[in-house]
């Protein structure tokens, strides 16, 4: 049961109110960097939410998102769809474009042949293009766009100029409660936007695996979430758990393709054995993921610019180890009465691993000093963006709880909406102390410097500021 929180409505009241009285937004585009498992993994993670109307006007409810397939066919199977209210049991199939069905012959493919539903996201101008099997049975069509998706689920905007805006006067004029009552409820409406998302791939996934897939993603830093989303989508943590540990590992270093980019005789001597159990697991497994291999449908590691104890490897020994404790760390998320701050973080401060305690990656030497698997940065990200987001709309006296959270490691885009607010000014500093602070500071950023287009001249925000009271 979740409750409204009421700073983030009065946040949300007033930004809506800010910018009531200005033009409509001119309706999003599809990014062109997003590819199309990208767009699959939004799918599945029911962020399209999971009630449509088809091209042709059908009432569309998804039941059940069913399995990411790793084999030939469809690309979603095992799915219930209802239609018009009718339950139907089959495949789901995305494609870029509805001509893409008949482009890829999946009309004449009987592997086709249980498809209930086709998405799609582009379709020619003023032609209808049906999607027909190979009895030639009409399958329901919902064409997928941008506006269905959560702001957080969009592609990330560009930074905006580092300069003092035109708001830094009326916010030095503002006592430091009006400031700081702001600031909560902006970080209020964050948190909530998180559980938002957050519930809805609970609604998609069930609760267990929507807390498996929110803390693979944070493993994942700023430039492998979505990798790591999608891995944790394809290797669902009910089939992880079906297996013993090694296997497990085994899977997940190879469905992630780490394994087939590394040679046994590019790496240290330590790290062979450690390779060759990898490799027996993988073996076995290998052809159910062979789809997954391709290269368009591979993932797409970012290691530019990865500092090593960043390196998506390590962290993915890390979702290893988790999973070896996973009830442990679940627990307290599956159930908010069950929460403990304390606990849960020592839990995943104590976690080990027999080889990526002394690696960064699979060819790195051993470090002379055990790593931390989780450190307390990653503890900290997780429970900003996992923990209390899931769990403060269902207790809202965690509320408290997170507004004593320290501030994390600043990041560019921190550093940006602090200069643009109050620039070197004394509260540059005391704003920034807790998490709270910086992520209320990342909201009006987002809200109002990302949104605006005329170097603060046309910004709403400073003239509006004093009705915040
Ligand atoms: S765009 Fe608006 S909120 Fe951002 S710095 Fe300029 S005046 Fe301030």
């Amino acid at each position: 049961m979740t409750s409204p929180l009421p700073l983030a409505e009065r946040y949300e009241r007033f930004r809506d109110s800010v910018f009531g009285g200005l033009a409509e937004a001119p309706p999003r585009e599809w990014d062109d960097a997003l590819c199309e498992i990208d767009v699959q993994s939004l799918w599945f993670a029911g962020e399209f939410g999971a009630e449509f109307t088809s091209t042709e006007g059908r009432r569309i409810l998804v039941r059940d998102f069913g399995v990411w397939n790793a084999g030939p066919g469809p690309d979603f199977t095992g799915c219930a769809v209802e239609i018009d209210g009718a339950t139907l049991r089959g495949d789901i199939e995305l494609d870029p474009d509805v001509r893409d069905w008949e482009r890829h012959a999946h009309g004449a493919n009987a592997d086709y042949n249980r498809v209930v539903l086709h998405l799609f996201l582009h379709a020619p101008e003023g032609v209808r293009v049906f999607t027909r099997d190979a009895g030639h049975r009409e399958i329901a069509q919902v064409r997928l766009t941008p506006a269905m998706l959560d702001g957080d689920a969009r592609p990330a905007l560009e930074l905006a100029a580092a300069r003092l805006g035109r708001c830094a006067t009326p916010l030095r004029e503002m006592d430091d409660a009006h400031v700081a009552s702001m600031l909560e409820a902006s970080a209020q409406y964050r948190l909530q936007k998180k559980s938002v998302r957050l519930h809805a791939w609970v609604a998609a996934q069930g609760r267990e695996q929507a807390v498996f897939q929110a803390l693979a993603v944070a493993l994942g830093y700023r430039n492998n979430q979505r990798p790591f989303l999608i891995l944790a989508q394809r290797l669902p943590r009910k089939r992880l758990a079906r297996l013993p540990a090694e296997a497990r590992e085994a899977l997940l270093f190879g469905a992630s393709g780490f394994l087939e980019s590394v040679r046994a005789e590019d790496t240290q001597p330590a790290t062979r054995a450690y390779l060759r159990a990898l490799w027996s697991g993988w073996w076995k497994q290998r052809d159910e993921c062979l789809r997954w291999m391709e290269p368009h449908n591979a993932l797409r590691w970012k290691l530019a610019a990865t500092r090593p104890g960043n390196h998506p490897q390590r962290r993915l020994g890390a979702l290893a180890a988790m999973l070896a404790a996973w009830k442990k760390i679940a627990a307290p998320l599956l159930d908010a009465t069950r929460w403990s701050q304390t606990g849960w973080r020592e839990t995943l401060l104590a976690l080990g691993h027999d080889f990526w305690t002394t690696h960064y990656t699979l060819l790195s030497a051993p470090s002379p000093k055990p790593l931390a698997l989780i450190g307390e940065t990653r503890v900290q990200e997780m429970l900003a963006n996992v923990a209390y987001p899931l769990l403060v709309p269902e207790r809202t006296r965690l509320w408290a709880e997170y507004l004593e959270l320290p501030a994390m490691l600043d990041n560019q885009k921190v550093r940006r909406a602090v200069l643009r607010l109050f620039g070197e000014s004394p509260r540059a500093r005391e704003f920034q102390k807790k998490l709270h602070h910086q992520q209320g500071l990342l909201q009006v950023y987002e809200d109002f410097c990302l949104e605006d287009d005329s170097a603060c001249a046309g910004c709403p925000f400073p003239e509006r500021l004093k009705e915040w009271r």
